[in-house]
């Protein structure tokens, strides 16, 4: 019989972080115990590279991680004894990307969607302050949400039968236009879940005496397609929003705990039944 491998797949905000407080204090023993027993948590989220190295840090990781909702994904140089196909070397990290450069959905809509131009403003165009009027995030937040490589977030400034036209407008031209809550996302068809299938397979690879299992954590719509791609689905219970609905029935569980305390709460059942390593 092969070992088991368990991989932990997680999103960030109202899941390993507090939604109202972004704190994580909750899941930091059961962290510590993850890595302890050489189980990698692997953040997947809509956050920017350069937001993600600073909480990657701060939380102590040394793990791979996907940003931009699919879009990439930075694994540290040695994550795996050989650098992976269909990757490049950016700093120390190999990266592997599912998305079309950000410039190219700029050019896109600059050149293709002027008559939107007036219902909407860009993230590339919205001053830093302006930024954190809209979002609450301090000023270095702020400059970080907005390195954004893959996507272009937009703030929509017109009525909702005109925005209809320009998400089918968008994605007659080839884009993807994801509503998420408070911007437009316009950019590339990729998601947390092709992420994770990628990235697991990497694992199976660089481990062939292993039996590699996926668990991925998410409290939102945006993690529909992680929850679903996993071997089990732990939904975080939110305080604000129902749980978004899932497909699967099996090896799918609904925390009891909000956020980060349900993220811990349901680790740690796993752990205590020795069912993760
Ligand atoms: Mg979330």
């Amino acid at each position: 019989m092969s070992m088991l491998k368990t991989l932990i797949f997680s999103d960030l905000d109202g899941t390993l972080l507090d939604h109202f407080t972004y704190q994580s204090t909750a899941v930091e023993k059961t962290l510590q115990q993850l890595h302890k027993a050489n189980i990698p948590v692997i953040l997947n989220t809509s956050k920017t590279f350069a937001e993600l190295e600073v909480i990657h840090h701060d939380l102590g990781l040394r793990t791979p991680f996907i940003i931009e909702n699919g879009a990439a994904i930075y694994m540290p140089i040695n994550t795996f004894n050989s650098q992976p196909e269909g990757t490049v070397i950016i700093g120390n990290y190999w990266v592997k990307s599912f998305s079309l450069p950000r410039e190219y959905w700029l050019t896109l809509l600059s050149k293709n969607s002027q008559k939107f131009s007036p219902y909407y403003q860009g993230f590339s165009t919205l001053s830093d302050s302006k930024l954190c009027q809209m979002t609450g995030l301090n000023i270095d937040e702020a400059k970080r949400a907005k390195q954004r490589q893959y996507a272009e977030p937009l703030h929509w400034l017109g009525d909702n039968p005109t925005k209809e036209d320009f998400i089918a407008h968008l994605v007659s031209l080839g884009a993807n236009a994801v509503f998420g809550g408070r911007f437009i996302h316009v950019g590339d068809y990729c998601d947390k879940g092709q992420a994770l299938i990628w990235l697991a397979e990497r694992y199976r690879e660089q481990f062939p005496n292993y039996a590699i299992s996926t668990i991925a954590l998410g409290d939102g719509e945006n993690d529909i397609a992680m929850l679903e791609a996993a071997d089990m689905a732990i939904q975080i219970r939110s305080p604000v929003h129902d749980f978004p609905s899932l497909y699967r029935q099996h090896s799918s569980t609904k925390t009891q705990l909000y956020g980060p305390q349900g993220w811990a709460e349901a680790i740690q059942k796993l752990l205590t039944n020795q069912l993760i390593n």
